[in-house]
């Protein structure tokens, strides 16, 4: 089973992308976290992306694409994944196209988890203050920044996905235990 999770920073994508990771029993993977780890360990790709994701720009297609093939072909992937920030541009779209079809993988499923974003800017201070939660980027400024990326680049990912039939929508505006109960109630009634 293969699912992607679609929404805008702050809408709990990563949350509701751990609950279905562990209720179908294949992993999460999430780009951002991916590319936290590359930055937090120091690596030659952690260097090249530090200053990118700190100030809330996309990493280059190119970078990103390399980070998900390597990791879709590991063996605990051989069954699914649920896929949390990537694909997020056109170009995005068509590389994991044509990685899917090169090892035979369907996508079964887009989630598009809708939360305004008035509603947004609340959470991710929230976030910030947090402690738990290390992220050079969860301050408001920055949050401005990936949401209007977001809002310029969803449309075209969002639209491949609609013409495709794949879009389920979720309202992302509940808490998170309740969009859960939603998610995999939708799942359930659709035969997954
Ligand atoms: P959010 O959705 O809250 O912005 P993520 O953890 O998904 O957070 O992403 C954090 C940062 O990682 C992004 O601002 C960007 O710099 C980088 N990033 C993550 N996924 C991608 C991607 N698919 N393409 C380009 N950059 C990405």
């Amino acid at each position: 089973m293969v699912i992607i999770l679609l929404g805008p920073p702050g809408a709990g994508k990563g949350t509701q992308a751990a609950v279905l990771s562990k209720h179908y029993t294949i992993p999460h993977l999430s780009t951002g976290d991916m590319l936290r780890a590359a930055v937090k360990s120091g690596s030659v790709l952690g260097e090249k992306v530090k200053s990118k994701l700190k100030l809330g720009e996309l990493v280059s297609d190119k970078t990103v694409l390399d980070i998900v093939e390597q990791r879709v072909k590991k063996i605990d992937c051989k069954n699914g994944f649920i896929l949390d920030g990537f694909p997020r541009t056109k170009q995005q779209v068509k590389s994991l196209g044509d990685l899917m079809l090169n090892m035979k993988l369907n996508l079964d499923l887009v989630i598009n988890l809708a939360v305004p974003e008035a509603v947004l800017s609340s959470r991710i201070e929230k976030r910030a203050n947090d402690n738990n939660v290390e992220r050079t980027d969860d301050n408001i400024e920055t949050l401005n920044h990936r949401i209007s990326i977001y809002r310029n680049q969803s449309k075209a990912v969002f639209e491949a996905y609609q013409s495709k039939g794949l879009i389920l929508n979720i309202n992302g505006v509940q808490d998170a235990k309740s969009v859960s109960t939603e998610i995999l109630k939708k799942l359930k009634k659709g035969g997954y």
